[in-house]
Order: structure tokens, then C-alpha cells, then sequence
């Protein structure tokens, strides 16, 4: 079988931990990946006898908060059961989670498909969501931080339907997008709030047969998704170009060699030795609890993307504030204030939001900074109507983001409207060609060369509080058609 008959065939299972305050199944407090180890912890963390497990409330209702979103069915009876295996990141020598009967199945999630056009979206259909308990941390050295034990996490499994390892990386990106926006939880993978394992087999293009599926643990970066599944899918296309076939096997990403590691083969199922938590009742959520988390989503990621391809908006503008939400609320607040508004000038607000005031304000700074977006969006609104020049709206802008305050108050104070009146500018004019005579004689009489000093000449005048266009039509005006009568110039 050459590699070219064949096609990956990719499926994730991605954890995510919860935003809330304690952990999944005690009172514990949970703390910033920061915090000094094993100060997050508690009796049932340590799995101290007579302890037992509850069920934190807050976390079942963001994770049906996130299944709402993703368009899963919310089980009204889900289970919790044990998943034992031997290893000191969970005291108890199990972790609960909910293996039988999930919280939610079914669902998709809308991805980008850039492969097929800027705007294009692909949905990518979900098998289920559950939720279970993180383990400990092993650090290097086998120090162990409790602190993450028992924290809440959603698993979310794709279905087998991923066919690229860019692919791949565009699903999580999405995913981490809607966690965002959702608000459940902060979704970043460099402090493991944001984990992927991925399932990577080869499949015969003609057959429908699945091809045996090894998998990834524990990608932390987007980049090393794309390169753990590319090294993944050469491994498997090289071991059936040698005639071996593939035996599922558990691997690792090495980073630093690019290349994947075979760590163990694949646990059964029979290992874990899976069994009913006996200390839990059957979880129940409420439908009108679930309807009403339906209810209450806000605009998602991949409408808000067509939302500003209605509007006019670049795919490359919309993906910049779509991909960073603290940017796209604030285009859209300041949208807002703007009122009725073609493309142009939200192109133009887009453009100074993300070049002009971001290369002044870190996007973490700007909930706290002192220019809001209504007064940007003014200031948009007086630079496409003219009221200031572009230098003078940067300088607007430097003492919006220094003191605050409105750009019409700035500009006035600052004596940097432009003057609008063209009988005022036509006297700033006129008074400038009487005070040159002899060039504009010789402007007359041919050299046209001078045509740039004397209008060098206006704008000093004006000290540059003036549109230079207008002031050329004018003068233009002044040159060749001096009023009748008037000899003076
Ligand atoms: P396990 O816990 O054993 O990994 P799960 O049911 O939790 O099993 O996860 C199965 C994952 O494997 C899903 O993401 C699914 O899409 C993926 N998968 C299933 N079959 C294949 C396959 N033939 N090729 C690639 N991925 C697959
Ligand atoms: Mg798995």
C-alpha cells in the first residue's frame, strides 16, 4: 500500500478544567497554577479515611453551560464511576469519572476551513462530554503538587472525523475560543487548563474499514499537535510501507526531537477495571436547567466571525478579533457607539483598534485602561468626516490612552481641529499669495515648480489644521481663476 492510498484519520479527546472555586467532589479551594505546591488540599484530596465525595454544583453547570454551546444532548440521569490504575497523582488509587453514562452526547463544533475559503466553517461532530477529576502534578524529580488533584475537568471526544493534522490544531483553537467566550474556563495550555490527547490511524482511501488508532497523550501546544500527528501519520505510513502492521500503541510527543515515543501499549479496558462509584448518586440535571443554559449563550465565535464578514471586515481583520476576545468586545462596544455605519468606517475602527491603540495598550490592559471605547470610536468617527487630520488623531489618541477623557475635548484644547470653512481657508489663501507676489507670477507664467512651495507656504499658515486635499482644490482655485476684478494677486 503506497501513503498515497491512505488518509488520517484523527479523533481528540480534549480535558479542560473548570473555572471554579473548589474542586469537583469536596469543598477544597482550588488555586492559580502558581500557587505554592500542595496548598490546595484537604482531606478527601489526600483521600484520608471516612472522607467522601459531593458533587460541586458550579462545575455541573458550566460544563452544561459548555455542552449547551456545542449543541450536545444534556443526559437528565448521568453516572459516576471508578477508573482505577496505580500511580501516586491520585491518592485514592482511582479517579471518578463518568465513563458509562456521560452528561451530554452528540453535538458539533463549527471549525474554520480555510483549505476550502476564507470564510469557510466545517463541522466537526462530537461523540460526548463528561466530566472527571484531575490528577496530581509530577514534577521532574517525582515531587508531587496536590494542588490540581481533584480539580474539575470536561472531557470532550470527537468524533473520528479529522483529517489533517492543521486539521486538528483548528478544532482545538476553536474549542479553546468557545471556552473563552463561554467564560468556563481560562483554556490555556501552557498551565494544562487546556490538554489534548489525540488518535491518529491511517484508513485505505476506497475502504471504509477503520485502520487501528494509536494515541497521543497530552499535547500542551498548538504546534506540537500539528507536528506530533504529521510525525504520527510518517510512523504509521512507514510501518505499512514495511509490510508491519500498526499495533495500538500509546505514544508521547518529544518535542524536542520532533518525533513521537512509543510509551506503553494501550491499556484495555479491563485494566482499569472500571466499576460504579458507590459513594455518588446518579447525577441529575434538571432539562429546564439545561434549556435554560441554551437560553443564555452568548454570540459564539464562528457567528461572531460571519457577523463581521457581514460587516465588511477582512477575513484576516475578522480572525484578529475573533481570536482574541478582549479586542473583539471591544470593537464591538465600540461598534456601538458608533450607530449606523458602513464598512469603511468599521474597517477603519478595526484598524485602529488593533494597530493604532493596541501598539499603545497591551490587549490584557485595555478593560483597565483610561480610553473606552466610545471615545475611540469618535475619534474614528472625526478622522472619516475630516474634523482631524491622521497625525492629529495619533496625538488624540496618545492623551486618550494618557488621561482618558473625550477626543473632541483633546482636539479642541489642543488646537487640533481642522479648519472646515472653505471661505476661512480661501482667506488663509489669499493672504498668502498677496504676501508672494513674485511666485505667484512666476506660477503663472509657467514654472510650475512652484506650485509645492506656495502650498508649503498655505499649511504653515494653517499650521496644519487643515485637510492638505481640500487646501489644494482651493488653491487650485485661487491660482487659476482669481476672482474678477481682483488684481491684487
Ligand atoms: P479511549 O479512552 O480508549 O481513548 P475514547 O472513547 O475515550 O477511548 O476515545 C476514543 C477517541 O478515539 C475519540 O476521539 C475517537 O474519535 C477516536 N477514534 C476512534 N476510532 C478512531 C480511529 N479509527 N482513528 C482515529 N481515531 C479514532
Ligand atoms: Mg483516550
Amino acid at each position: 500500500m503506497t501513503a498515497a492510498e491512505l488518509v488520517p484519520v484523527i479523533g481528540l479527546e480534549v480535558h479542560c478544567r473548570l473555572k471554579t472555586a473548589s474542586k469537583l467532589f469536596s469543598a477544597c479551594p482550588l488555586k492559580n497554577p502558581g500557587a505554592a505546591a500542595n496548598s490546595a488540599t484537604d482531606p478527601y484530596t489526600w483521600a484520608l479515611p471516612g472522607t467522601l465525595p459531593t458533587v460541586n454544583a458550579e462545575a455541573v453547570a458550566l460544563a452544561v453551560r459548555l455542552a449547551a454551546a456545542l449543541g450536545c444532548e444534556v443526559a437528565e440521569e448521568s453516572g459516576w464511576d471508578r477508573k482505577h490504575y496505580f500511580y501516586p497523582d491520585l491518592p485514592k488509587g482511582y479517579q471518578i469519572s463518568q465513563h458509562a453514562r456521560p452528561l451530554a452526547r452528540g453535538g458539533a463544533i463549527e471549525v474554520p476551513d480555510p483549505e476550502v475559503g476564507p470564510w469557510a466553517t466545517r463541522t466537526v461532530a462530537l461523540q460526548r462530554l463528561h466530566l472527571e477529576e484531575d490528577a496530581a502534578k509530577v514534577h521532574a524529580g517525582a515531587l508531587l503538587d496536590y494542588n490540581r488533584a481533584g480539580a474539575p475537568l470536561v472531557e470532550i471526544v470527537t468524533a473520528p472525523v479529522i483529517r489533517s493534522a492543521a486539521e486538528a490544531a483548528r478544532v482545538l483553537r476553536a474549542l479553546r475560543l468557545l471556552l473563552l467566550r463561554l467564560g468556563v474556563s481560562d483554556a490555556t495550555m501552557e498551565d494544562g487548563s487546556l490538554r489534548c490527547d489525540v488518535n491518529v490511524s491511517l484508513q485505505r482511501r476506497a475502504c471504509s474499514a477503520p485502520g487501528v488508532r494509536c494515541e497521543i497523550k497530552n499535547l500542551n501546544s498548538f504546534n506540537f499537535i500539528e507536528r506530533a500527528v504529521t510525525a504520527e501519520v510518517e510512523r504509521q505510513e512507514a510501518l505499512l510501507a514495511a509490510g508491519v502492521p500498526v499495533t495500538p500503541v500509546t505514544l508521547r510527543y518529544d518535542s524536542a526531537r520532533a518525533a513521537v515515543q512509543v510509551m506503553r501499549v494501550k491499556e484495555t479496558e479491563l485494566e482499569y477495571r472500571w466499576l460504579p462509584e458507590p459513594d455518588l448518586p446518579p447525577l441529575r440535571v434538571d432539562p429546564a436547567a439545561a434549556a435554560a443554559a441554551r437560553a443564555s449563550l452568548p454570540e459564539l465565535p464562528e457567528r461572531t466571525r460571519m457577523r463581521y464578514c457581514v460587516l465588511g471586515l477582512t477575513p484576516l481583520e475578522a480572525s484578529t478579533l475573533v481570536d482574541e476576545p478582549v479586542l473583539g468586545d471591544w470593537f464591538d462596544a465600540a461598534l456601538d457607539s458608533l450607530g449606523p455605519r458602513g464598512p469603511a468606517l468599521a474597517r477603519r475602527l478595526c484598524k485602529w483598534l488593533t494597530v493604532e491603540l493596541i501598539g499603545r495598550v497591551p490587549p490584557a490592559q485595555l478593560a483597565s485602561a483610561k480610553v473606552v471605547p466610545a471615545a475611540l470610536a469618535e475619534l474614528v468617527r472625526m478622522l472619516e468626516c475630516g474634523e482631524v487630520s491622521a497625525p492629529a488623531a495619533k496625538q488624540i489618541l496618545d492623551l486618550l490612552v494618557e488621561e482618558g477623557g473625550v477626543p473632541g475635548g483633546i482636539a479642541a484644547r489642543e488646537g487640533l481641529v481642522l479648519e472646515d470653512d472653505d471661505a476661512a481657508l480661501t482667506a488663509a489663501i489669499v493672504s498668502v499669495l498677496r504676501g508672494y507676489p513674485r511666485q505667484v507670477a512666476q506660477y503663472r507664467a509657467g514654472k510650475a515648480e512652484l506650485w509645492g512651495y506656495l502650498i508649503g507656504r498655505v499649511m504653515q499658515v494653517l499650521r496644519g489644521r487643515a485637510d492638505p486635499q481640500r487646501v489644494h482644490k482651493l488653491l487650485v482655485v485661487a491660482l487659476h481663476s482669481p476672482p474678477p476684478g481682483d488684481d491684487t494677486i
